[in-house]
């Protein structure tokens, strides 16, 4: 088999899009997160330090445009044809007034060589008239709506303080792809409370909704969060995976996966600095290649044992 298709890869569909290399640019608009300021929790989630978010190019105070620019300069030095996304990460990039919103994203996307936006948000922020707004976007340029799942389990999400329920996250997943617009999802691996084989049932679940697009990452004990403090206080609670054990446990995860769901990426990092734990040393394109290797192994692809799997 291909190692290519053993799983959906981000290159590919991006490719399927693009005629041209695409790289997407971190923003940091100054967006705060209603999980902090008391509109939806406090505190934020337990593992969220959001200090972990950024590269050294963009910074808080810079305007959208010019963080943009910065970061196109970056990479154009040794990529000259590259074209750039506009990627909204930092915090909740759809907490602000829709005519705010709408400035700051068309401020990115009037910066030349960038062909489209990725908007990162948490699923109890996604009003209707934005997602009008979006949806008209949408018919104009490339656009990824990414929401943050975590978990498919309430009483995680309640552990960690996600402040919405699952039933929210496939709310807001429905709605946007209903509209046609490209649908992403991020969750964590190895949240406390949740064994293995609970974890590669969420898959399945995941799969029910219309997502186009999940990035997966590991559980980081990240410093400074009320984690950290939890785990320094009961370590007996967190089981935190060596990189070979959660290798096989994200090719579980991807086999029990819907096949045609495009996996951005398997790991987060953290900077060193701030990481308790687990510590792989292991780069994101060297996982992937350890990924790669182990599917070989194991004669394993995406959706090998997804229930619906059409035989
Ligand atoms: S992880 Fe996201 S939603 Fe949670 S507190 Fe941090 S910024 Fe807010």
């Amino acid at each position: 088999m291909d190692e290519r298709v053993r799983y959906n890869d981000f290159s590919g569909f991006l490719a399927a899009h693009f005629p041209y290399k695409v790289q997407k640019i971190s923003i940091n608009a100054g967006f705060t997160c209603p999980n902090r300021d008391g509109t939806k929790g406090y505190g934020g989630c337990t593992y969220c330090n959001n200090q972990t978010f950024n590269p050294a190019y963009c910074h808080t105070e810079k305007p959208v445009g010019q963080q943009v620019r910065e970061g196109v300069a970056f990479f154009s030095r040794k990529y000259p044809k590259m074209k750039y996304l506009a990627y909204f990460q930092a915090y909740t990039n759809t907490y602000a007034g829709l005519e705010e919103l709408k400035r700051m994203y068309e401020e990115a996307l009037e910066v030349e060589n960038v062909v489209g936006l990725v908007i990162g948000t948490r699923p109890d922020c996604m009003p209707d008239s934005l997602l009008d707004y979006l949806e008209g976007l949408n018919r104009q340029t490339f656009l990824i709506v990414e929401y943050g799942i975590e978990s498919t389990d309430n009483r995680t999400l309640k552990r960690i303080n996600r402040g919405h329920t699952f039933e929210c996250t496939a709310d807001a997943v429905r709605k946007t792809a209903q509209r046609k617009i490209l649908t992403g999802g991020h969750v964590i691996l190895g949240l406390p409370g949740e064994s293995g084989r609970q974890i590669i049932a969420q898959a399945e679940t995941i799969s029910e909704l219309p997502l186009n697009t999940l990035k997966l990452h590991q559980l980081q004990l990240v410093k400074g969060t009320r984690m950290a403090h939890e785990y320094a206080e009961h370590p007996e609670e967190f089981h935190l995976y060596k990189a070979d054990e959660y290798i096989d446990l994200t090719i579980d995860y991807l086999e029990h996966l819907r096949p045609d769901i495009v996996i951005e990426r398997f790991i987060s990092q953290s900077p060193k600095e701030l990481l308790i734990a687990p510590d792989w040393g292991l780069k994101n394109y060297e996982f992937t290649e350890r990924i790669k290797k182990r599917m070989k192994e194991r004669d394993s692809w995406q959706g090998k044992h997804y229930k619906n799997r059409i035989q």
